[in-house]
């Protein structure tokens, strides 16, 4: 099981499965929402993932048709990224348990920040 928090701690959440993807996603909607060069999401079946507490701090905005994006209305912290379907996604970097992926996915490679340099990965 691993578990997660935002930055202010209001928001706490357990992930009871081991996430079936993770991703880098360059976008340029990522970018923007998480202030970062990409943002690392895990995919998990939404039955798996549970808020522990204040979920009622969750707020969301919709950045597509079909892409609802969640975060902490108190800090910001970026919480859950959905679209239609049975996967949530939830960034890595708000884990507090460790955890080590055998594999990570990137996608919209061809948005990267032109001021990443692959000697900081
Ligand atoms: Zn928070
Ligand atoms: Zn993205």
């Amino acid at each position: 099981m691993h578990k997660g928090s935002c930055l202010c701690g209001t928001i706490t959440f357990a992930v009871l499965a081991e996430p079936k993807a993770v991703t880098h996603c360059h976008c340029k909607m990522c970018q923007k929402q998480h202030g970062a060069a990409f943002a690392t999401y895990a995919s998990v079946k939404r039955e798996y993932l549970h808020y522990l507490s204040g979920e009622a701090e969750l707020t969301s905005f919709q950045s597509s048709d079909s892409v609802v994006r969640r975060f902490c209305r108190k800090c910001g912290s970026n919480i859950e990224w959905s679209s239609e379907g049975e996967y949530a996604d939830w960034p890595l970097a708000i884990l507090d348990t460790p955890f080590k992926p055998s594999k990570i996915k990137v996608i919209f490679a061809g948005s990267k920040a032109d001021w990443l340099d692959s000697s900081h990965l």
